[in-house]
């Protein structure tokens, strides 16, 4: 059903239940994609075997399926993709982007976290990192979020792209499947805005196409915190989907009234595809949803 090459998604990792921020992130990206009558495709990532909660990711997709919210391709899983991520890297090191490390976590501590240079410290096991020169500022503008620009080097250093316990970092993983599925469009919470200048460097150094952003606003407990999966106390109802998409509305910065009407999913879903309005998301949000307890 899409009129347009507009190809967004939602990316979740299996490491809890679907909580308020992730449907959040889920039904913004699904209107962006509606409205602009793209596709919308959802991308499991399975990355993380120790970080993994064993069938949180069936749970996911069937929560979001409880709220209307459905791929129009077959969902992908990251762990099937390891083939895809081994090609960048051997093209990263072959063209001499991407280097071993050895450093010990010791090493690194020692410099914040940030890698500088490699210390003579062999060790099996070697992390991949892509080399970020010195001087390297990312700017890049967020459709909520405005002008962006990250010190990569200073901030950040080279970093990881495959750990050295094996697993694929995230930052390979996203960009390698955004471009093998020809995402034009990255709408995700904006926990993730800090990521987003490792992601365009990445592009730029695998030579893939720079899709366009736009980070919702983060939902933070009434002190002020993240919600996080791990807040396991914040599953979305997956029997009762109308109330949390109204709240998901509102932190969308649209007009409640215009889903008043709404007795049912199907009615819901339509009035707020018909009244979304992508030019009103607030870069913050405005206050904690009724789903979130208030304690966390
Ligand atoms: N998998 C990431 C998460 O669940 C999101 C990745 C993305 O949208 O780029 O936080």
């Amino acid at each position: 059903p899409t009129t347009t090459s507009y190809r967004g998604r939602f990316a979740p990792s299996p490491t809890g239940e679907l909580h308020f921020g992730s449907l959040l992130a889920a039904f913004g990206s699904w209107l962006l994609a509606r409205h602009a009558g793209g596709a919308w495709l959802v991308r499991v990532e399975d990355l993380d075997p120790p970080r993994e909660v064993a069938g949180a990711s069936e749970r996911q997709l069937a929560t979001l399926a409880a709220f209307g919210l459905h791929s129009d391709e077959p969902v992908v899983r990251q762990s099937d993709r390891g083939a895809l991520y081994q090609v960048a890297i051997d093209r990263l090191l072959a063209a001499g982007l991407a280097f071993e490390c050895h450093c010990s976590r010791t090493v690194l501590a020692a410099s914040g976290g940030i890698h500088r240079a490699c210390v003579r410290t062999k060790r099996a096991d070697p992390a991949i990192r892509l080399r970020v020169p010195d001087g390297t500022v990312v700017t890049f503008e967020d459709a909520v979020h405005g002008m962006q620009s990250q010190d990569v080097a200073g901030e950040v250093g080279d970093f990881v792209l495959r750990r050295a316990d094996g697993y694929w970092a995230y930052q390979l993983a996203v960009v390698v499947d955004d471009a093998a599925q020809g995402i034009t469009d990255v709408v995700r919470g904006a926990d993730l805005l800090d990521s987003t200048a490792r992601q365009i460097l990445l592009q730029r150094a695998l030579g893939l196409p720079m899709p366009r952003y736009a980070h919702l606003p983060l939902v933070l407990g009434q002190d002020g915190r993240k919600l996080s999966k791990s807040d396991a106390a914040m599953p979305v109802d997956a029997d009762d989907p109308l109330p949390a998409l109204r709240e998901a509305w509102r932190w969308l910065g649209q007009a409640p009234e215009a889903l008043t009407s709404a007795q049912d999913l199907p009615t819901l879903l339509a009035l707020a595809r018909a009244a979304f309005d992508p030019s009103v998301i607030p870069a913050r949000g405005g206050r904690t949803p009724e789903a979130a307890p208030s304690n966390v």
